[in-house]
């Protein structure tokens, strides 16, 4: 694997959410302006850029070792609404969760969340991310409508479906690498107030799952569906099935009760002892227990419902110095044995994660042109960094992913191999062209090994 230079503490201050890898950065610069990009665009080396938003990619894919990193957090002004359609044009600095502050009282929500607010627009768009209503709307990319790109060679370049299409396409997904998104076109949903109709439905076996989330019951009659599943428990595992609809409004009494939740703060990473297979598999049984206790459908605040990890600030600190990793892959449906077969090799290892995440994709064409999702289950884990055992787990788990003709999402990654890649992403070469030739990400260079 390709060594990127490690960091004096000095510069580690952007790291990605998973905190590994730790690289240096030679510069971070922080436009307040869009017209302030061009000229840091202008005055940089080949390959030495890339566009970073709130790092909550858990890996390498936006971070850039080495190199210089262009923090778009303070581009993160609204430029303008309609409220008759919902239509929002914003900076891609903008957050989902300043998009829910402003237009969840009018009555609009993100068309796509993932599984935390605090993620940009900009970063949203990069690896179009999927939320619990992959099945029936796709992801966040196919509700773009149009974006303005600065690219090194060409300015401020305007891509909807019609003008330059195929960039659109390309920065859809295209990692932060296309050029650095000024602002976006986004077609917000009505909703009518910020509560969920959520039902939680204990399920004792991968096919119980099967058939909660293929039942017309779920995949029609509900927006959001999510399973956590308890990795400890081997082939056949157990866990607690997540639906849930915006809920019709239920009066006036209920906005005014309706509170965000206070965030905990984690002040500091733990000792990597407390994470241990006991205290790991304590916390499953515990998780599954008191879901399965109080199952059935709640009323349920959308913080709650959609957020559940953003009540602990710096929740990624649990894992220590070291940091984790998380390995999220896509396995076709027709496969059920290789999905059977990577729970075994987890709970084998004595490696499982406190979050196990499962959720079916529909059958959403791609919006980008190196979107991740794609028909079939996703599955999430996270396990702590413990050096060369939790790299080989990884990779034993790749051989199932690779001969089922799976995939691993570019988000969460820290280490696939080029070829693991390129199973992944058999298309890619022909996103290159696309490229900004000013950027480049540590991701990029391992998975493709280019300079
Ligand atoms: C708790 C948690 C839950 C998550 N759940 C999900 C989930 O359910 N579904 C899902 O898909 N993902 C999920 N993620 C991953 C997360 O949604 C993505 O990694 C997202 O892209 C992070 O956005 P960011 O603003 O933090 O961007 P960063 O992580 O900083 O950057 C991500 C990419 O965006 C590029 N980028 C950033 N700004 C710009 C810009 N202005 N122009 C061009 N490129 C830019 C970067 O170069 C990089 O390639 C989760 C992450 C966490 C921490």
């Amino acid at each position: 694997m390709r060594e990127e230079p490690a960091a004096p503490p000095s510069v580690t201050r952007l790291l990605s959410w998973g905190r590994y890898p730790r690289v240096a950065h030679q510069r971070v610069h922080m436009p307040a302006w869009n017209d302030q990009v061009p000229e840091i665009l202008r005055a940089a080396t080949p390959g030495s850029l890339l566009p970073y938003g709130l790092g909550r990619s858990y890996g390498d894919s936006c971070l850039n070792g080495g190199r210089e990193l262009i923090d778009c957090r303070r581009l993160n002004r609204m430029l303008g609404f309609d409220e008759s359609t919902g239509m929002l044009r914003c900076e891609s600095g903008v957050s989902i969760s300043d998009i829910i502050d402003v237009f969840l009282p009018k009555g609009w929500f993100p068309p796509v969340t993932p599984g935390t607010q605090f993620v940009t627009v900009g970063g949203a768009i990069a690896n179009d991310v999927h939320g619990k209503n992959h099945h029936c709307a796709g992801t966040f990319g196919a509700h773009v409508r149009q974006i303005a790109l600065h690219r090194s060679n060409d300015g401020l370049v305007i891509c909807n479906s019609k003008i330059d299409s195929d960039m659109l396409r390309a920065t859809i997904g295209g990692l932060g690498l296309t050029g650095v998104i000024a602002w976006a076109d986004i077609q917000l949903k009505r909703v009518t107030g910020p509560w969920i109709d959520a039902e939680a439905i204990p399920f004792q076996s991968l096919k119980t799952f099967l058939d909660l989330s293929h039942d017309s019951e779920s995949n029609d009659r509900f927006e959001y569906t999510v399973a956590w599943l308890d990795c400890f428990a081997g082939r056949d595992p157990r866990g607690i099935f997540f639906r849930g609809n915006h809920a019709a409004d239920h009066g006036a009494g209920q906005e005014k009760d309706f509170r965000r939740k206070r965030a905990l703060k984690l002040p500091f990473a733990l000792p990597g002892w407390m994470l241990n297979r006991y205290s790991m598999k304590a916390f499953n049984s515990l998780y599954y227990r008191t879901h399965a206790a109080s199952k059935g459908p709640a009323l349920t605040p959308y913080d709650s419902f959609f957020y559940p990890l953003d009540s602990i600030r710096q929740w990624n600190l649990l894992y220590g110095k070291q940091g984790f990793l998380q390995y999220q892959c896509v396995i076709p449906e027709t496969n059920l044995e290789a999905f059977a077969e990577l729970l075994d090799r987890v709970a084998r290892s004595g490696m499982g994660s406190f979050l196990g995440v499962l959720k079916q994709f529909g059958p959403a064409p791609p919006a980008g042109m190196l979107s991740f999702p794609r028909p079939g289950l996703t599955l999430a884990l996270d396990f702590a960094m413990r050096g060369e055992r939790t790299l080989q787990l990884m990779q034993s788990l790749d051989e199932v992913v690779r001969q089922c003709g799976g995939a691993l999402y570019p988000a969460k990654d820290a280490r696939m191999s080029p070829s693991m890649f390129e199973a992944s992403f058999p298309g890619w070469r022909s996103f290159v062209p696309y490229i900004d030739p000013k950027l480049s990400s540590s991701f990029w260079r391992r998975v493709t090994e280019a300079g």
